[in-house]
């Protein structure tokens, strides 16, 4: 029943979904992959036949410069082939459609975890992994996507998942087979781990973990019933997940990675008991939009964004938190150094600082502006039609705007041109305001303008206008620099709003826009003021590099020290000693904090010791979207922004 002659061998089948055809009758191409965690060994055998795969392509191919080839042969005969040193393996001509089969056989010792450089590959005890990209196979990359089955086998008691759906699996003591199989595989990848595993049944899809042993007994279920969860919440949503089976897979890195069939947790990660509930249905998205319908980044990466708005965006949403998340996004945004704005077009990859900015929340916001303009049935419409022409091929932008062009009758386009190539953003502004009461209700007069009258933006924008009653909102095209707007409503109005729920990607008004400690680590520019025997180097945790020592304090700047060391450096230049003197919310603890001076650059952190101020900085990793954050004295950490006047404008009621 499966691919290997194990006549004579006592092997235990875990598990065969299907008849497992002979790999001699695979269209497409067909890799067997050993590993060996004890010698770091890696065993490749590359096999594809070019009377069913289009000869041209088996000519040249990716493989990495360290990874020894031990014969490339046609038919069973050698051939000639030449490497060079930046990565390609090419044979001399292309092989005739009647050649026989091209296999080539290759192999490489990997660096263990601690040797490996962050992304790419390992192998040892501990687990392995190949990366997409990282030519450990002969890659073609013209010619992806293209099917391909994987047959793997890993020793040591390992398991091991790969890009695809599994088809077949079998153990053998400390030896294990599996083989995974992909209509149109693209940037192939591997993991391999210590791991035992778990299943379930989500519809016709197996749910499956490979966790440690310690961690499938805490949290295994938790993942397979999430997991379940999710699959079938987005196949409800989108259309019929691509494979046929889920794999979630724990890393001895700190990681969350996506790829066809399986995901990649840091075994520290899986722990933490937000995950099952924020980033793992992220990851599960990116089944459908990243490694279904894959990416074509030349004009940038549209995955993140629509991925973000359509799990983590809408998990917040379903729990009251979606305006409270749009408000972090853009308060974030606020504390961006004007050098370090870029448009959504420019966002390949990476995940924190400007990237996760221009990559994620402005993508985040472009598809909850075009939900707000198109409605829920026509985004969803959308990205069914996005779902359903490109499953394994390579959109780019103009493939996602047209999907969603097409199931509207608006034009679509300079909506998105404007929300994907430009920098920037609006800012707002309502003068003018009178209320005038007429026969059937009120109406409220005001002028809506915008900062930028060379280029202003094309805004649907929302205003809000507060009659006591309740909130009316009420959307206003504004197409050139300013618009004056009329709006009926049926009581008595007290006060309006432009957009003071967030839902444009905008510049904030200074109303409605403390100052967060995260502006410090988004300016590369910022320095540090060490006082008493502060070093710079405890706020490396934080930043991630040992700022420059600055003199002065005029730009972006970080002022670290005692708590009594900073308060005199504080108070000398007529500004708040400490948090509780900026608000009495902020607190009077005595222990370690961080908070930013209203109306200055300065972020302040400080407590008794070196130590105390490492916390600090560690704890402002996942904490800096706050305006403070401080150290409760049974440890706890606390956090709060400046409250704020806010953009609503009274009426003089006189009441
Ligand atoms: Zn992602």
């Amino acid at each position: 029943m499966h691919a290997w002659g194990m006549a004579g061998v006592a092997a235990v089948l875990w598990l065969v979904t299907g008849p497992v055809a002979a790999a001699a009758g695979f269209d497409g191409v067909t890799l067997q992959i050993e590993l060996d965690p004890e010698q770091a060994l890696l065993e490749g055998r590359f096999e594809a036949d070019p009377g069913s795969v289009e000869p041209e392509s088996l000519r040249r191919f990716r493989l990495d410069p360290g990874i020894a080839v031990d014969t490339v042969s046609l038919g069973g005969q050698a051939v000639a082939y030449e490497r060079s040193e930046d990565g390609w393996l090419e044979l001399v001509r292309a092989p005739e459609p009647d050649a026989g089969a091209l296999v080539i056989r290759y192999g490489a010792r990997l660096p263990a975890l601690e040797d490996a450089r962050p992304g790419s590959g390992f192998l040892d005890s501990r687990g392995g992994y190949l990366p997409p990209g990282a030519d450990w196979y002969p890659r073609r990359p013209d010619a992806e996507p293209h099917a391909v089955r994987i047959e793997l086998t890993t020793t040591g008691g390992h398991l091991v998942v790969a890009s695809g759906s599994r088809v077949a699996e079998e153990s053998n003591g400390s030896e294990y087979r599996a083989i995974y199989e992909h209509p149109a595989g693209r940037a192939l990848a591997v993991a391999t781990g210590p791991w035992v595993s778990g299943e379930r049944a989500a519809g016709e899809v197996t749910v499956r973990t490979l966790f440690p042993e310690g961690l499938e007994q805490g949290f295994g279920e938790t993942y397979r019933n999430q997991a379940a969860g999710y699959l079938q919440r987005f196949s409800d949503e989108i259309g019929r997940y691509p494979f046929d089976t889920f794999t979630m897979a724990a890393s001895p890195r700190p990681v969350g990675l996506a790829f066809s069939g399986f995901t990649l947790l840091g075994e520290r990660v899986i722990p933490l008991p937000f995950i099952p509930h924020t980033s793992l249905g992220h990851e599960v998205l990116h089944a459908w939009w990243g490694t279904g319908v894959y990416v074509d980044a030349v004009d940038g990466n549209w995955s993140e964004g629509l991925t973000t708005y359509m799990a983590d965006y809408q998990f917040k949403r379903e729990r009251g938190e979606g305006r409270e998340e749009r408000g972090q996004w853009l308060r974030d945004y606020a504390a961006l150094p004007a050098g370090e704005d870029r448009p959504h077009a420019s966002f390949r990859g990476g995940n924190s600082g400007a990237a996760r900015i221009a990559g994620y929340h402005r993508g985040a916001m472009l598809w909850r502006m075009l939900e707000d303009r198109i409605g829920a049935e026509a985004f969803r419409a959308g990205a069914r039609t996005l779902y359903d022409e490109w499953r394994f091929r390579e959109a780019d932008w103009d493939a996602v705007i047209a999907a969603f062009d097409e199931v509207t009758d608006q034009d679509l386009r300079p909506f998105f041109a404007q929300w994907i190539d430009r920098a920037g953003a609006p800012a707002l502004e309502l003068t003018d305001l009178r209320r005038e009461e007429r026969e059937t209700g009120w109406v409220v007069h005001g002028l809506l303008r915008q900062a930028d009258d060379h280029d202003p933006w094309d805004l649907y924008v929302p205003l809000v206008v507060d009659t006591g009653a309740g909130h009316e909102t009420h959307w206003v095209m504004l197409n050139g620099e300013r618009t004056s707007v009329s709006l009926e409503t049926s009581s008595r109005p007290r006060a309006i709003a432009v957009d003071p729920d967030w839902r444009l990607f905008r510049q904030l008004a200074p109303d409605e826009s403390p100052a967060i400690l995260r502006q410090a680590a988004l300016d590369p520019d910022t320095r540090i003021v060490t006082l008493g025997n502060a070093a710079a180097a405890e706020v490396a945790p934080w930043l991630g590099r040992v700022p420059d020592i600055a003199e002065d304090s005029d730009g972006a700047r970080i002022l670290l020290g005692s708590h009594s060391s900073v308060a005199d450096w504080l108070e000398a230049r007529g500004l708040p000693r400490n948090p509780g003197a900026v608000e009495g919310d902020a607190g009077t603890e005595t222990g370690p904090r961080a908070w930013t001076v209203p109306e200055t650059r300065l972020v302040v952190t400080s407590g008794a010791d070196g130590d105390a101020r490492g916390d600090v900085a560690a704890a402002l990793r996942h904490r800096s979207h706050y305006s403070y954050l401080l150290q409760e004295p049974d440890g706890a950490w606390r956090t709060g922004l400046w409250s704020q006047p806010g953009v609503w404008q009274r009426f003089d009621d006189g009441e």
